[in-house]
């Protein structure tokens, strides 16, 4: 793409405003860079793989306010302010984790996405329904605002969120306020992609399919292309959860889709039961649900992941439910560990990132502007390590899997500014 769009701007979000700007301003990526003219940093000596192209070769990404405009084979040296030197890493389009928790001082799960960072190389977090229709401005205003990560945004059907934890925000089913939720969808359309809804049974109780329908009603409310991320993981029956797996509509997010936990009875009525996949679950991902991995503290059995995989249900994208809680955990829930575990299921290299990449991009219409390295791009960029040998990976149900690589994040830029070296003066952030 020779420039970014005005609509794919706007999409960026609240923090991509100010580098859409000064995009304008530039005109064209690329077209205003004369021959004397500097990137802002260099990325040297890499294997880019960016699976939007799909590229994968050694190359030298230019970065300059805040935009990639350059990927070519060899960028020299004194082309740039700063250089970071990638030799011997593999850099890829910074990493979108679709499922996550990141609304410190506002939930007691919620971990400053900032800080995670060094541990997940992760550039644009979702926030997996922290807030709901009473606290999201706070959210908005006081924490993404505040963010360097590139931050969206499902707002609970519960108008609450996840504020009440650990009581559970639909034992009383009078928190899912449709009007409120399809309100806040519709009022912050560069933040809030959908609804989110919990559905375990220790989340709705014996409120059944209702909660869901509450959400999918406020998305339609909202008047916007609005989507519902459901939660599963010990649904009440097992008949529920093929009730749940039916009201998806194309796009829809179903996370913790390979969750094992029991309902409160101590029965099994995930997606895999007995060993077979439900239909319902066939049928949602030929009809386009999006199968998300959000691995969490609780919701990650390996034992249905390998079923529901052989059986026609990959996953579409891979995310990590990190939370305080769950951050703690022996499954290590940081996005590259629980891409790591994907490679070890046999899914390539290059599938692995792009279910972390294009994929949740897609699954949040930014396509077009984030999970790609093209130039036009936002630069955000993950360098990873790739490291073979044997490793030793669990669940949260404590089955263990032997794994044959590990990806460290060894560096990450977003929005062209790099977390820690080289340090840009002035020190300016999006
Ligand atoms: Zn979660």
């Amino acid at each position: 793409m020779s420039g970014i769009s005005r609509r794919a701007c706007l999409q960026l979000g609240t923090s991509g405003i100010a580098a859409a700007a000064l995009a304008a301003m530039a005109g064209p990526a690329g077209a205003a860079l004369g021959p004397n003219d500097k990137y802002d940093l260099l990325i040297k000596g890499g294997e880019v793989l960016d699976p939007s192209g799909p590229l994968r070769a050694r190359r030298d990404i230019g970065i300059r306010r805040g935009l990639i405009e350059a990927v070519e084979a060899d960028i020299p040296a004194e082309r740039t302010l700063q250089t970071l030197d990638a030799a011997g890493r593999l850099v890829v389009p910074g990493l979108i984790d679709l499922h996550t928790h990141v609304y410190p001082y506002g939930s007691a799960l919620g971990i400053p996405a900032d800080e995670t960072v060094p541990f997940t190389g992760v550039t644009t977090v979702v926030s997996a329904g922290d807030a709901g229709a009473n606290n999201l401005a706070a959210l908005r205003r006081h924490i993404a605002a505040q963010t360097r990560t590139r931050m969206f945004a499902f707002v609970h059907i519960a108008n609450i969120g996840l504020a009440g934890f650990p009581v559970a925000e639909l034992y009383n089913i009078d928190y899912a306020q449709v009007d409120a939720c399809a309100k806040a969808i519709a009022e912050n359309p560069d933040f809030v992609l959908g609804a989110k809804v919990r559905m375990s049974e220790n989340v709705v109780a014996q409120h059944g399919a209702e909660p869901l329908r509450r959400a999918i009603q406020a998305c339609e409310l909202s008047g916007r292309p609005a989507r519902v991320m459901v939660h599963i993981g010990g649904v009440e029956t097992a008949a529920l959860m093929s009730e749940i797996l039916d009201l998806l509509r194309p796009g829809d997010i179903l996370t913790h889709c390979y969750s094992g936990a029991p309902n409160l009875a101590g029965q099994f009525t995930n997606i895999v039961q007995d060993g077979k996949l439900l239909p319902a679950a066939l049928a949602a991902k030929q009809r386009g649900v999006v199968f998300d991995v959000g691995h969490g503290g609780g919701s990650f059995d390996y034992t249905v992941a390998e079923a529901a995989i052989q059986q026609g249900c990959p996953p579409d994208t891979i995310s990590s439910d990190l939370h305080v809680v769950s951050g703690n955990t022996p499954g290590m829930p940081f996005l590259p560990w629980v891409m790591s575990k994907f490679l070890g299921l046999g899914f390539t290299l290059d599938q692995v990132i792009a279910m972390a990449t294009t994929a949740p991009a897609k699954a949040i219409d930014r396509g077009e502007t984030l999970g790609t390295l093209q130039t036009g791009a936002p630069g955000d960029v993950t360098l990873l390590e790739v490291i073979e040998g044997p490793v030793s990976f669990v669940d949260t149900r404590n089955n263990r899997r032997e794994g044959h690589t590990i990806l460290r994040p060894v560096q990450t830029v977003n929005n062209g500014v790099p977390f820690g070296r080289p340090f840009q003066l002035p020190f300016a952030v999006k």
